[in-house]
This record gives C-alpha cells, sequence and structure tokens, in this order.
C-alpha cells in the first residue's frame, strides 16, 4: 500500500492511507482540530505565570465591561452570581440592577425631603425657578364682573 497523495510505501499497521507527513498535513488543515489543538495548548500553557497573567487579562477586560453598569458595590456580587451560581449574564445583571435600584428606593426612602433635594444639588442638578401656572388675580373687580368673561 502507498501513501494516497506521494506514493511512498506505508507500512501494514497504516490505517489512514497515507504516509506520516501528508497525514499530518490533512489533520492540520482542519480548521476545527486546529482551534482545539490551541485551545487545549493555550489552557495547559507550560509558562504559569504567563497563564495567571492571561487570566487576569481576561477577567480585567469583562469586569471592566461590568463596571461600566454596575454600581461599584455590587461588582462583587455579579461575578458571584455570574461564575459560583452559574447564571447567565443577562441573568446576573437583571438580578444586580433590581438589588440595586430597590437599595436606591430605600436610601431615598430614609431621607427627608431637604436632604434628598440637597443631593441632587450636590450631584449637580441646577436651581430652576418652578414655572408659575396659576391665574393671575386680578387686582380689581368691576363690580362683579368676572374679568375673564371680558
Ligand atoms: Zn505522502
Amino acid at each position: 500500500m502507498n501513501c494516497g497523495t506521494c506514493d511512498k510505501p506505508l507500512g501494514k499497521k497504516n490505517v489512514s492511507g497515507y504516509c506520516r507527513f501528508h497525514s499530518a498535513a490533512g489533520l492540520n488543515s482542519d480548521p476545527v482540530r486546529k482551534a482545539l489543538k490551541y485551545a487545549r495548548r493555550s489552557a495547559t500553557m507550560s509558562a504559569p505565570d504567563r497563564r495567571a497573567r492571561m487570566i487576569a487579562h481576561l477577567g480585567r477586560i469583562s469586569a471592566d465591561k461590568v463596571r461600566g453598569w454596575c454600581p461599584p458595590e455590587y461588582v462583587d456580587e455579579y461575578f458571584r452570581l455570574n461564575r459560583k451560581k452559574g447564571l447567565t449574564a443577562p441573568e446576573a445583571k437583571a438580578v444586580i440592577l433590581k438589588l440595586a435600584a430597590a437599595a436606591e428606593r430605600k436610601r431615598l426612602a430614609a431621607m427627608t425631603p431637604f436632604e434628598r433635594s440637597m443631593e441632587r444639588i450636590r450631584m449637580g442638578a441646577g436651581i430652576t425657578t418652578k414655572p408659575d401656572l396659576r391665574k393671575a388675580d386680578p387686582a380689581f373687580t368691576l363690580g362683579g364682573i368676572a374679568s375673564g368673561a371680558l
């Protein structure tokens, strides 16, 4: 029996029908196999500090993404839900947003209206005048004739 590509004679135990060189070339041209090989290699990367750095880098990327929307005091809770409790990212985000909204409502409810106003001003809210929507009182009457009828 000879190699299917180069006609090199093959051993009796050969099952692929190709010589060593062409068998490897054929396997390496498979993109799925290539991806698996790469993934396996990076998962067991021999340099431990490089592996740790890469994991930290990936962790930082996802943590930065979470910090874009998540209140800082809930970041750890988000990752606990997402990684340890097995919630998907959107589920964990929904839980965190609900928790944060409830905590904010509770905090605001414990404040006086004056404290709430002062906080809004501290956070940059400008002071605006409220438009006076009441009808102006006529300064006089015409002997009982309603000024609106004039
Ligand atoms: Zn060959």
